[in-house]
């Protein structure tokens, strides 16, 4: 070895040495750089999940952004993921249709956190099929609160070393949702009342509008899921309910076919306009956090309403 390969070589170790000593200095991440192995089912879960575990957990979202929750198709991986997970997060209330089957597919059963344990759900109303319930909890960012709790208290058990840092990250996103919905109550104050009207593709807004005092129309699939096809007369129906309610614009969510709903905003004469629905955006996109899309579809509907 030369002089200067070898004052390479030495410099090389002493910023080697200086990385380690970095991460040892985490002292209450379990394995020093590893925490605990997280899995969360959709990117919207995901985020929050991860406003709470922040550094300390090793977070893997299931289905990739832009994909429709109540379509999805798992794979062989998603099994394995599963199965190396310590927790595994999800929205629940029948919105990860194939959750079941995977969980016991992977043994994973017992894994399971479903963050929207707790929330009041919206049952029957608007679903001309007759079952289940609205599982787009995630619309009132009150009912996240319910799943912050949620998260924080499945970290905390499995991983009681850091309570006090869960604990603390839950408490600053809590404040950071109530400034969220004090936000979108000043927003909505800016749509004349009469207009404070919603109708979308499938019935996902209904906590929103529970919340926020808008008239759920009604939605193009009249249902709480993408997956069944409207009759002819139930399109007649909204397509009536838009027309003698003088709605003016039609939401559609980025994880579903617009075709229909470019359909019915031609035949009605309504604004067709996109919001984000069962997925965040990419990471470089506008809605990239909860509050980014949240941010995000209140203002494309105050927008087109006030
Ligand atoms: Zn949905």
């Amino acid at each position: 070895m030369n002089k200067i390969n070898f004052v390479i070589f030495a410099v090389l170790l002493i910023l080697l040495a200086a990385c380690g000593g970095q991460k040892t200095s985490t002292e209450t991440s379990p394995a020093g750089n590893a925490g605990l192995s997280v899995v969360a089912t959709t990117s919207i879960v995901g985020d929050v999940v991860a406003q709470v575990g922040g550094e300390y957990i090793d977070l893997k979202v299931l289905l990739p952004v832009g994909t429709d929750p109540h379509s999805y198709s798992p794979t062989p991986q998603d099994a394995a993921m599963l199965a190396d997970a310590d927790v595994v997060f999800a929205n629940g209330a029948g919105l990860e249709s194939f959750l079941g089957t995977l969980l016991e597919s992977a043994g994973a059963t017992d894994k399971l956190v479903t963050v929207s344990d707790g929330i009041t759900l919206l049952e029957g109303t608007g679903d001309a099929h007759g079952h289940g319930a609205d599982p787009h909890t995630w619309t009132d960012p009150n009912n996240v609160k319910i799943w912050v709790n949620n998260i924080q208290k499945a970290l905390s058990t499995a991983d009681s070393k850091n309570a006090t840092v869960y604990q603390s990250n839950a408490d600053t996103y809590l404040k950071q949702l109530d400034e969220l919905d004090g936000w979108i109550r000043g927003q909505v104050a800016l749509i004349p009342e009469g207009k404070r009207s919603l109708v979308t593709d499938h019935m996902e807004q209904g906590y929103f509008a529970q919340e926020y005092g808008f008239n759920m129309v009604g939605a193009l699939i009249p249902g709480y899921s993408t997956l069944s096809e409207p009759a002819a007369k139930d399109l007649a129906a909204i397509e009536d309910a838009i027309r003698s309610l003088g709605v003016t614009a039609v939401f559609v969510g980025n994880t579903v076919n617009p075709n229909l709903a470019e359909r019915v905003a031609v035949d009605t004469g309504t604004q067709l306009v996109y919001i984000y629905s069962g997925s965040l955006s990419p990471a470089d996109g506008e809605a990239a956090t909860y509050l980014d899309y949240m941010r995000y579809n209140v203002n494309a509907i105050v927008g087109a309403l006030k």
